[in-house]
């Protein structure tokens, strides 16, 4: 079995994102980059499946600039064996990306990719099921366990209230979601070795796919900031604040 795991560069999820002065977008000079935490647990599960005995490759695919190769190399330190960086510069939606990803699957045809279930930077939750549907796939997202069965993926689903199993038959798409595991830490003798890794590099003009956005971002602004808290002596005068300010 051969897996397809897509890795997005984004600001890292410790950082303090700030908006840019314009309010075009946020800043992302000199910030600290990471691999997508779902993407990491994209790239665990694949890894695991790989020690099992279960998958046979594992390839890594970023879209994004020429510094994307650092987060595919994460994901050869972490146990990939190797990657595809297709190099687009600028904002990237996700319909191009799965239009982008489709093109990789025709080419490479692995048995399942493994997305994560959402890019902490544009939150959109959309790549993984448009590359289900660009390629007829059936897919299973927000996975919270996976087991192989017989040439199908029985996928735990994390749902509102609870947990659903479907079992979707391969090639297929699955997206992460936070509970499926815990990423490791690549080891230093593991760094070492994902350097010797190959990573083909491609571009958006390679596979055919026009990347211009179809979206234009009108605004980015900060959250309103949160007025300080008041103390109050009693539960009555409490109850007045709160009346006073329309809680209750
Ligand atoms: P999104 O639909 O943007 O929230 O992203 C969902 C998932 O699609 C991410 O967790 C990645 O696995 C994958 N993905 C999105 N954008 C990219 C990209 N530029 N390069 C590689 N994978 C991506």
């Amino acid at each position: 079995m051969k897996l397809l795991v897509p890795v997005k560069r984004v600001i890292d999820f410790n950082v303090k994102v700030r908006v840019k002065a314009d309010q075009t977008g946020v800043e992302t000079a000199n910030v600290k980059m990471s691999m997508n935490p779902f993407d990491e647990i994209a790239v665990e599960e694949a890894v695991r499946l790989k020690e099992q005995g279960k998958a046979t490759e594992v390839i890594a695919v970023s879209i994004g600039p020429a510094q994307a190769s650092e987060t595919i190399r994460t994901a050869l330190a972490m146990g990939a064996d190797r990657g595809i960086l297709i190099k687009v510069d600028g904002e990237i939606e996700p319909l191009a990306v799965a239009k982008l990803l489709k093109a990789v699957v025709d080419a490479e045809k692995p048995d399942m990719v493994i997305t994560g279930k959402q890019a902490i930077d544009d939150d959109a939750n959309q790549t993984g099921q448009m590359l289900a549907a660009l390629l007829g796939w059936g897919q299973g997202t927000f996975a919270h366990k996976l087991e192989m069965n017989d040439g199908a993926a029985l996928i735990t689903r994390e749902i509102d209230g609870g947990l659903q199993t479907v079992s979707v038959k391969l090639p297929a798409v699955m997206t992460t979601d936070l509970r499926l595991n815990e990423p490791r830490y690549a080891s230093l003798p593991n760094i070492m070795k994902a350097k010797k890794k190959p990573i083909e590099e491609k571009s958006a003009a390679d596979y055919g796919v026009d990347v211009t956005p179809r979206l234009s971002v009108v605004k980015v602004s900060e959250p309103p900031r949160r007025s300080g808290g008041v103390k109050v002596k009693t539960v009555t005068e409490f109850l007045d604040k709160l009346a006073e300010a329309g809680a209750i």
